[in-house]
């Protein structure tokens, strides 16, 4: 190594899922919608004055803010805005987690979250699932310098209560509790009736899965007046116009169209209940996810064996090489024709190898 190398921030990236440019296959690896954004955004895009775009975007992300103050039901004041909620996520951890003791999250979980811990010099320890994947409240009742997790959970889509949540809640008084809901829309309950009553709670959305808007990049967060303002704070230390014009527009559009929203989230919701009982009869297991994907094993087919075979027939899904993990797959629910093929291709690939 060069003697200059030496001083470098040395980072261990995030590994996204594949997003491989094929005319014909099915992508079931990153948990997108597979129903386009609702036609609003599309509207929104054309009608924009692009002279507009001479100027900076508003810093504050004032339309979108206000849009989402309005449709949840809290003072702009307690919203924050970012490029998805992996950058919303990242200036959280950056604001809020900077103490010497660890903060506490899932062993099995969302695996950004070692990674910011890693570039931020957090340090962190994980906290193991039960054998069911499901989080343990009384697991986080010891010294910590903050906690974080998904609810429902990724990639296990565990939905947890609220009572869980307010369980930890009660006993990390004194640290920022983060509560990342990218999923919560798939049937979940979201913690925001919980704000009020919470001034350390961050909660944590999108618009990537349940608004179909993943290639836009809008992530969101709630929490107190205080959060929001620590929060704005380290952001304009960083990068004041993060969200761009086009982005601001096109998420207030969304934001509109609560019918739209509704019905794709119905359908969602209607095809993975559907596919949960397909898989059982090819004798899967699984939890009974809450979320827009399902994380199976399958008690003869090593997953690795599964995914390759996918794979060949076009039709990708998430493997994660992990521990506790490694012999399951995690399927995100695409159309019910989507469904369809890759049932197919599985009852084929089952027949003919167990
Ligand atoms: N949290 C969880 C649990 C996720 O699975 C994802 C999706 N990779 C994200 C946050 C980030 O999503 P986005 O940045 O697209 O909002």
């Amino acid at each position: 190594m060069n003697l200059w190398e030496t001083n470098i921030r040395k980072a261990v990236p995030y590994v996204p899922g594949e997003q491989p440019d094929q005319q014909r296959m099915i992508k079931l690896n990153t948990n997108e919608n597979p129903y386009p954004p609702a036609p609003g955004v599309a509207e929104s895009i054309y009608a924009s004055d692009t002279d507009r775009l001479r100027l900076y975007p508003d810093p504050e992300a004032g339309v979108l803010v206000n849009a989402l103050a309005k449709r949840y039901r809290v003072k702009p004041e307690q919203v924050f805005a970012g490029v998805g909620s992996d950058d919303v996520l990242a200036m959280a951890f950056l604001t809020f987690f900077n103490s010497q003791k660890p903060i506490l999250f899932p062993d099995i979980t969302y695996s950004f979250y070692d990674v910011w811990a890693g570039l931020f010099r957090i340090p962190y320890q994980t906290v193991p699932l039960d054998p069911q994947f499901r989080i343990c409240a009384e697991d986080y009742e010891i010294p910590n310098g903050g906690v974080v997790f998904p609810n429902p959970n990724a990639p296990t889509g565990e939905l947890e209560s609220l009572a869980l949540i307010e369980h930890i809640l009660q006993h990390n008084q004194d640290v920022i509790v983060i509560v990342d809901e990218a999923y919560i829309d798939f049937g979940g309950t979201s913690a925001l009736p919980l704000l009020n009553q919470y001034e350390n709670l961050l909660i944590v959305q999108t618009f990537s899965k349940s608004r179909s808007l993943a290639g836009m990049r809008i992530g969101y967060a709630f929490g107190s007046e205080t959060l929001i303002r620590y929060l704005n704070n380290v952001k304009y230390s960083f990068n004041s116009y993060t969200m761009n014009q086009l982005t601001l527009t096109a998420g207030a559009a969304a934001l509109r169209d609560e019918a739209y929203f509704k019905k794709t989230i119905h359908k969602i919701i209607a095809t993975r209940e559907r596919v949960k009982e397909e898989f059982q009869k090819l004798g899967f297991l699984f939890g009974d996810s809450q979320s827009n994907f399902l994380f199976v094993t399958h008690p003869d087919v090593h997953a690795q064996k599964l995914f390759e075979a996918l794979k060949e027939e076009h039709i990708y899904v998430r493997y994660f090489n992990k521990p506790r993990i490694d012999n399951y797959l995690r399927i995100t629910i695409g159309t019910d024709e989507e469904m369809d093929v890759l049932l197919d291709v599985l009852r084929g690939y089952l027949k003919k190898n167990v």
